[in-house]
């Protein structure tokens, strides 16, 4: 729909369109290769994945830090071993379930996030 509304050549639509895609199967595929404050990287889509109510970039952090929605991943995500260790994603089930639809720590929060811009969470 948004090139009905603003025309653009359709070479440049092309390019525009492949690096849109290019860019979406990166941040999901898995591969954290960048820990960077402003790039929303692989590792920072996955903290919305995780959790929902943090990260909602498409490329930058910028909004997601005005907006107070900003969430550092943690080393869990950028360290290869505990990426795959199953303590480390049986803690992580139990901290998306520790918080409420608002982003809210709940009674089964053990306490080991910090909510709010540039919260982070401890090491594990
Ligand atoms: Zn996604």
């Amino acid at each position: 729909m948004f090139v009905f509304f603003v025309p653009m050549n359709k070479y440049i639509y092309m390019i525009m369109f492949g690096l849109v895609n290019f860019w979406s199967v990166m941040i999901h595929d898995g591969e954290y290769m960048i820990s960077s404050a402003v790039i929303n990287s692989a590792a920072h889509h996955s903290v919305h994945h995780l959790y929902f109510n943090y990260n909602y970039g498409q490329y930058f952090t910028l909004w997601d830090r005005i907006g107070c929605s900003y969430r550092t991943p943690g080393e869990e995500l950028l360290n290869p071993k505990l990426k795959t260790d199953k303590n480390v994603w049986k803690k992580q089930s139990k901290d998306v379930d520790a918080f409420d639809e608002f982003g809210k720590p709940t009674d089964a929060s053990d306490a080991t996030f910090k909510v709010g811009p540039h919260a982070k969470t401890k090491a594990l």
